[in-house]
């Protein structure tokens, strides 16, 4: 955030998002009685999709398992966090990392030592400015007090958006998208903002399990069940 924006974010009187009401720079984008009222459904502790109450791992998980752990989310991709997110990724409001991570931060038990954001490839990110997933990442490390490794993971290939294609059109798109540099500890999270299918996560899940890792979690703002094929 540039000095200036701060300085004037500062001078602003912050309002809640929901309730318009007036709120101090911690509470930052809604008030405690708002955050209170929102649903929070329970959910898949291994996939992250909403459940009847709490489990381990849903029917789901146990027919075909994520490649990742543990999966932990704020909510649905659903009011108020999908006009939060979309304001952050499409509308370059980057200075909601603080807040996103805050709010990402308190669904996390026991951090993973290592962070890595989901790569974007350099055409993208050069189009839209900046990488939403390494800013979410370096602002949810500093909160988790871990490391954060944006240069770790890269995406090697431009791919097309993984919306909209059917399951085997997204196998083959993310074919050879990756790759990995260094040495891996044996616990990282991966964070990206929406996880959807969780078809990218699991190929960089493949590429992290051949080179050692033996635990992942993974850490987004919003998990959307996935699309029927
Ligand atoms: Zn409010
Ligand atoms: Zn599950």
């Amino acid at each position: 955030m540039s000095l200036m924006f701060s300085a004037i974010l500062r001078a602003l009187p912050l309002r809640c998002q929901l309730c318009h009401h007036r709120l101090d720079q911690h509470q930052y984008p809604w008030c405690k009685s708002c955050h209170a009222n929102l649903p929070r459904p329970p959910r898949c502790l291994h996939c992250g999709l909403p459940t009847p109450y709490e489990m381990e791992s849903c029917g789901r998980c146990l027919t075909s398992p994520p490649l990742w752990n543990r999966l932990s989310c704020v909510s649905s991709y659903t009011f108020p966090y999908d006009k939060l997110l979309h304001r952050f990724k499409y509308q370059g409001h980057y200075w909601l990392a603080p807040s996103l991570a805050k709010l990402l931060a308190t669904e996390i038990d026991q951090p993973a030592p290592v962070l890595l954001p989901v790569p974007m490839h350099w055409q993208r990110h050069w189009r839209r400015g900046f990488n939403h997933s390494n800013v979410l990442a370096r602002h949810l490390a500093r909160q988790l007090q871990v490391q954060y490794e944006p240069n770790v993971l890269k995406r090697d290939r431009a791919t097309r958006q993984q919306q909209g294609l059917n399951r085997q059109s997204r196998l083959s798109n993310l074919n050879n998208a990756f790759s990995i540099k260094g040495v891996m500890p044996e616990h990282v999270a991966l964070v990206d903002d929406i996880v959807t299918t969780g078809t990218t996560l699991n190929q960089l899940c493949r590429l992290l399990r051949g080179h050692g890792v033996k635990h992942i979690d993974v850490y987004c703002v919003c998990r959307t069940p996935p699309p029927a094929d």
